[in-house]
């Protein structure tokens, strides 16, 4: 028998045992996902984690007559209604201290695909993902969307959110019509056109303007693009932008700034969709795949320094790898996500989105380099991701975003959960929600609430005819959401 010694010569044996190491650890790479929800004990928790509220209980919506009962007895008995999807809101807003919780997921059908006036009609609970299945066969896809499809539509519709489509305007302006159970326990149906204006309030009003039950959809066709990938300088983007919008070629865009030490801020790559005039109805919607390397590849760049350079190199690379392939517009609306999930118990990941007028991006990044550091050492604040969407002018809502074309810079930031760290958070992004309202501009409300009332007031100034329409709509204040009370039901002094 050969001593164990003249194996540990062998080149090939000790090859063999870095090869069997390497393919274990990335077989161990965890990829857990996040706690939170609505059925721990009756603490409602949503996708941070950070708000958790006792609540009194969770009902499963079944159908539009359970839910009308549920409506009209808390107009009777004082109770308080919150309505959740999947909960990725950050700010409580879909639940209430005491609250009835209604989970919209168990109300999930697509009930009409109609392939000639394009449209479909789904129930709130379904996710983006459960429409696209429903509409691939006739050659349809969505117009406006976020860029994942985890989410549900009737969560979508009350945050009014916003994806890489360019062409067709808000997603409020896609809403044909609404079944929606009022706050008064009525079942009504909404349109544009309706005397009411209910839409106004339901669309982007989280939540506080009743139940959306079910929604007919405008569709478009679902184009095969070519990908046309770019590296470029920060203050080459405006101009680039504007060239996209003026080539009639181009139906989709977004962009990735790097947050990387040795090129903050000052390096991006763009992502173009370009038409091809083919449309398909075949292509199914894309998987997950190699999530465990993605997720290496995440975790790497999440210790900052020289390892978030080489994971903007490697991004770059794979970014570079794309240009010229082509994608289908649904699998350009469903990017993955499990890869983010980040589950450390002493800090979270969090989103901030910041609105900017399209024409004062280039001054505003630089205002935006002077107020970040750029040396990733501070352990309770980093950046870890910032990708530009285009979000187009929204005359529909009250509490509306983009009263003018904008881009939105999404931001993935991670710090501590204990009292001093969120603190400290807070101080940045405060900072940062002022320099956006100096440059006219403003931020989501679908994050956790690190800014003060007065910066709401100051980005939402239609909040008090929201305010009003919510007390006249529901008289006796049924739909209660934790973001509601923490910015409008009270007039507060500034946090
Ligand atoms: C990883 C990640 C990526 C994201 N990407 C984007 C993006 O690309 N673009 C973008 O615009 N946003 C984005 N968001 C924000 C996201 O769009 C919103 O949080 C959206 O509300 C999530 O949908 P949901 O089903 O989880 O809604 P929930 O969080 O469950 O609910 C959101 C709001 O809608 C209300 N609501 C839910 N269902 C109904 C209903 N049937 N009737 C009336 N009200 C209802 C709730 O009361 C609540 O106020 C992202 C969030 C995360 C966490």
């Amino acid at each position: 028998m050969q001593p164990i010694t003249s194996f540990l010569q062998n080149k090939w044996f000790i090859a063999f045992l870095v090869l069997l190491f390497v393919v274990i650890t990335f077989l161990n790479i965890p990829i857990e996902k996040r706690k939170y929800g609505l059925s721990q004990s009756n603490l409602a928790t949503d996708y941070t984690g950070l708000l958790p509220e006792k609540i009194q209980r969770v009902v499963k919506a079944e159908n539009r007559i359970q839910l009308q009962e549920i409506v009209r007895d808390a107009n009777k008995t004082g109770k308080k209604i919150s309505v959740a999807g999947l909960q990725h809101s950050q700010g409580g807003h879909t639940y209430y201290k005491d609250s009835v919780v209604l989970d919209m997921k168990t109300f999930n059908k697509v009930l009409e695909v109609n392939e000639e006036e394009k449209t479909v009609t789904v129930e709130s609970g379904a996710t983006w993902e459960d429409v696209q299945k429903a509409v691939i066969p006739y050659g349809l896809a969505l117009k406006v969307t976020q860029s994942q499809s985890i989410f549900t539509i009737g969560g979508s519709l009350s945050v009014n959110a916003h994806g890489r489509d360019i062409r067709f305007g808000s997603m409020a302006s896609t809403v044909k019509q609404i079944t929606l159970l009022t706050p008064t326990g009525e079942i009504k149906t909404i349109s544009k056109n309706d005397r009411e204006e209910w839409m106004k309030y339901v669309l982007g009003g989280y939540g506080l303007f009743g139940v959306i039950l079910d929604v007919t959809l405008e569709l478009t066709d679902n184009h095969i693009y070519t990908i046309h990938t770019q590296e470029i300088e920060t203050d080459e983007y405006e101009n680039y932008f504007m060239d996209v919008m003026n080539r009639e070629k181009t139906a989709m865009h977004y962009a990735r700034i790097s947050v990387a030490t040795s090129s903050f801020l000052e390096e991006m790559y763009v992502i173009d969709y370009n038409y091809t005039g083919k449309i398909d109805n075949k292509t199914p919607l894309k998987e997950e795949n190699g999530v465990r390397l993605s997720k290496l590849a995440l975790d790497i760049g999440r210790q900052g320094g020289v390892l978030e350079d080489l994971f903007w190199k490697t991004q770059k690379h794979y970014i570079q790898s794309l240009d010229g392939t082509t994608i289908t517009r649904n699998n350009v609306m469903r990017s993955e996500s499990t890869f983010m999930e980040f589950t450390k118990s002493d800090s979270v990941e969090v989103l901030q989105e910041f609105f900017i007028p399209v024409h004062l991006f280039d001054e505003y990044m630089k205002n935006v380099k002077n107020l970040l550091p750029s040396n990733d050492k501070d352990q309770n604040f980093k950046i870890h991701n910032i990708t530009v969407r285009y979000v187009a002018k929204d005359d529909q809502t009250t509490l509306n975003y983009a009263s003018e074309d904008m881009f939105g810079l999404v931001v993935l930031i991670q710090h501590g959960v204990n009292e001093k760290e969120i603190a400290h958070a807070q101080e940045i992004i405060k900072k940062w929600t002022d320099l956006t309202l100096e440059f006219n501009g403003t931020y989501y409300l679908p994050y956790y609430p690190y800014q003060t009332k007065q910066q709401f007031y100051n980005s939402y100034p239609n909040w008090a005819i929201f305010k009003l329409e919510k007390s006249r709509r529901d008289p006796n204040e049924v739909f209660q959401n934790t973001f509601y009370t923490n910015y409008i039901l009270t007039r507060g002094t500034v946090r």
